[in-house]
Order: C-alpha cells, then structure tokens, then sequence
C-alpha cells in the first residue's frame, strides 16, 4: 500500500460517517488506533553476520472483541501501511459479526532473501518483542503476505516458552498443530461465496462466467481453484512474476500444480512478464488478491470487468474508487470480501479455547453461513442508505463498533 494508506481507509471511513452523522468527536475516537508498537529484531544470518529488521505491532480497536489480524512480510510495510491495514480488521470483524476488534502487524523484510532458519529468528525475535501484548484474550495475530502456517507454528512455540501452553494466541497454524481445517482455503472460499452471493442479485451464477485473479498465493489460488470448480471460467491469473491471460479459459489445476511445486508462476507456460496489463484484460469478473493500491485512477479508467471483487486489502484507491462508481462498475469491498480468513481464523481460535476439533464440513458450513447473511445484511444496508457496498459496509461496521463503545463507556 502507499504511505497514504491510512488516509485512504479515512476516506472511506468519512463516507460512512457522513451517512451515520458522527460528530467529528466521534470519528476521531473510532479511527483513530489504541496503540501502537515498533520493534527493533536484530538477527543472527547464516555467515555470522547480524542484521536489523523493523517490525510493528498497531492494535486499533478492542470494544467488540481480542484485537485480532495479520501478520505481513513485506519490503514496503511501515508503520503507516500496518496502520491501515490494522483499521481495516476493526471494520471486516465488525462487518461479519465475529467477537473480535482490530489489528495487524509487519516486518519490513524481503523474506526471499532469507534462508528458513533465519525466518524463524526473526519470526521468534518479533515475537519476543511484542509477547507482551499479545495473547489469546488480548491479541491473535495470523497470516498475511508471505507468512504461512510454518510462521505461526513458530510464533505459537516462542510464545509458549513464556507463558505456556495457549495455542489460541495465533490463528493459521498447521492443521497438525492445533490449526484448523479449513483455514488455508477459507479467505478464497468466502470471495467465491461473496461473488455467488452478489451475482444471485442480478439472477447469474458463478458458472460460465469469466474471471481474473490477480496474486496466486493464499487467497489467489484458492480463490481461483474453487471459481473453477464451480464452473467459472478463469481467464487470467498473475503473481509477481508474471502473468497469463487466455480468453478459452486456463488450465488451472495445472497452475495450481506448478505454484504448489515452483512456489510461484515463474516459468508456466505462456506466463507473460506484464503483470500490470492483467487487470485490464477483458472478464466479468476481477479479483484483486495480491498487494493494495494497485486499482490506481488510470486502471479504474482502463478497466474491461463488469464487477471488482477485493481479494486483497486496499487494492483500490478512493480516486479509482469514485472513478469506478461513475463508470457503473460496482466493488464488492475488502472488509467483507475477504472477510472468510478472519471468520475460520474465529472458529480456529473457539477450537482451541475449548481443546476440541471440528470437521472440514462443519468449518465450511459455519463459513458459508456467515458470509451469506454478513451478504444480506450489507445489501440490506446499500438500500437503506441509497449507497454503494463500501460505504455499506463500512456503516454497518461503525454502528457496531460505536455501540459496543458506547456500552462500555467511552
Ligand atoms: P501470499 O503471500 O500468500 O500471496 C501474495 C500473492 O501476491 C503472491 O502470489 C505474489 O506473487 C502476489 N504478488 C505480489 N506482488 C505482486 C505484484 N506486484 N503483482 C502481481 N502479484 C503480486 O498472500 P495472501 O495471504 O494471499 O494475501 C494476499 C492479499 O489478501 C493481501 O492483500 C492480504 O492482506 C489479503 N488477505 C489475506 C488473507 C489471508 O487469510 N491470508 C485474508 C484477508 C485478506
């Protein structure tokens, strides 16, 4: 994201506000983060060398639940993005009803630079640095770009080292390690559900429609894997990479076979170095699901899809976002689209506070029943108000998280 991001959340934060009427003191208390933590990781490289990374823990808002979000390792992350994006979790928890606040973390790290034993230094070198403030009752960190189960398999341990067993202190850990079932699909498989669910409106399917996905990790690639089971035709994929566009539809068990053994896309065939072009292609459908900002103005202008579903978080910047709206193209935004990570990330956490599992069909069931009736209550509120998804969304979530304040007690 840009070093604008959390003006852009504002943004879409003031939209709602204007909708609600909130005084000025009012939006000031909500959007404004509870804390905020910076952390020096000083780290032991293979050839004996010894090298600092910055990390940052930003905890937004606790009146509705545990401060709860992800984990990112990025070059780009600093203190504004982690900001952002830990607003963002306050809004999406709020949006599908799970009892959870706001936040996220980040280590500006390129973590292809690194071997495996120095990921997990630094990976338990953060993890000293904010072990104060997080915790199973207080903050539940989880996966995000370039972080994976593996990650959280060695936050839970160093964590553990201090206080025990409490395997609820992070959500996306190993399915063999007090993970859940169903979690590493479960953000793909909520933006499957909210296309269905949005496409229903307009009385289409998700089968024989046309899709792009952009990004092929986590939320890419399931994402795509599951549109694709169920009939839809995905057209174009990308990932950092490159990207590949085929108006016939591509192969995509065999992409997902060459990501699953590859770690990337690099060197699929007929993978195109252009990853920026692959928006613009022409589909019914685009989903977003790689890094925000990239729906800047001139994209909006140039886009060829009918809808944009946001996979990722902040793909589209307020400007592109107004430009959207002018050209009749609706957004189904973040805080709900992708919200499916964070609910499996809740039925994770109810898991392991209570030492028991659940089945892969209860985890999906749960899942679809959550999405589908955030769904209706979200359409039901565009209605209401006469606004667009995100400015729904984002009324919806600030009602509830001004309520839960109120009731506390400011
Ligand atoms: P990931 O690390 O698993 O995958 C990121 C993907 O984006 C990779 O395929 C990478 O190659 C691609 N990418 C990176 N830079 C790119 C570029 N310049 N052009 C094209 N592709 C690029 O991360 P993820 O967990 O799938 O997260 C993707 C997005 O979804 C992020 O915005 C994240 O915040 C959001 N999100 C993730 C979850 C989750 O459960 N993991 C939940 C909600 C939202």
């Amino acid at each position: 994201m840009s070093h604008k991001a959390f003006e852009n959340v504002n943004r879409y934060f003031g939209r709602a506000a204007k909708v609600l009427q909130l005084t000025a003191q009012e939006s000031m208390l909500l959007s404004t983060p509870a804390r905020e933590l910076r952390v020096e990781c000083n780290v032991r490289m293979d050839d004996g060398t010894v090298e600092t990374f910055i990390g940052f823990r930003v905890q937004h808002d606790n009146s509705r639940g545990p401060y709860k979000g992800g984990l990112r390792f990025h070059p780009t992350v600093d203190i504004d993005d982690v900001r952002a994006l830990a607003s963002l979790m306050t809004w999406k928890t709020a949006v599908v009803g799970i009892p959870f606040g706001g936040a996220k973390g980040g280590i500006a790290v390129d973590p292809q630079k690194l071997s495996q034993l120095e990921l997990e230094r630094l990976t338990r070198k953060f993890t000293q640095g904010i072990r104060e403030l997080i915790g199973d009752m207080l903050d539940i960190p989880a996966p995000d770009v370039n972080t994976n189960a593996q990650v959280m398999a060695w936050l839970m341990d160093e964590y553990s080292k201090f206080y025990g067993f409490r395997p609820g202190v992070v959500t996306g850990k190993p399915v063999e390690l007090f993970g859940s079932k169903g979690r590493d699909e479960a953000t793909g498989r909520g933006v499957a559900i909210a296309i269905e669910e949005y496409l229903k409106t307009e009385q289409r399917g998700i089968a024989g429609t046309t899709f792009i996905v952009q990004g092929f990790g986590n939320v890419g690639s399931h994402a795509a894997r599951i549109l694709h089971e169920q009939g839809g035709i995905v057209v174009g994929i990308g990932d950092h990479t490159g990207s590949f566009y085929d108006p016939a539809g591509i192969d995509v068990p065999r992409a997902l076979a060459h990501a699953r053994e590859k770690r990337s896309l690099a060197g699929f065939e007929g993978l195109s170095s252009a990853s920026d072009a692959l928006l613009t292609q022409p589909c019914d459908v685009l989903v977003p699901a790689a890094l925000g900002d990239v729906i800047t103005p001139e994209v909006a202008r140039a886009l060829a899809c009918k809808l944009v579903v946001e996979g990722a978080n902040g793909p589209t910047t307020p400007e592109a976002d107004e430009i959207l709206q002018g050209r009749g193209i609706p957004v189904i935004p973040d805080i709900y689209a992708n919200a499916g990570g964070v609910t499996v990330s809740y039925f994770e956490w109810a898991q392991n506070i209570q030492q028991f599992a659940w089945e892969y069909e209860r985890v999906r069931d749960e899942l679809d029943k959550v999405m589908r009736r955030s769904f209706a209550e979200l359409a039901a509120t565009a209605k209401k108000h006469r606004v667009d998804l995100r400015t729904a969304a984002f009324t919806m979530a600030i009602e509830r998280v001004k309520l839960a304040s109120q009731l506390r007690g400011y």
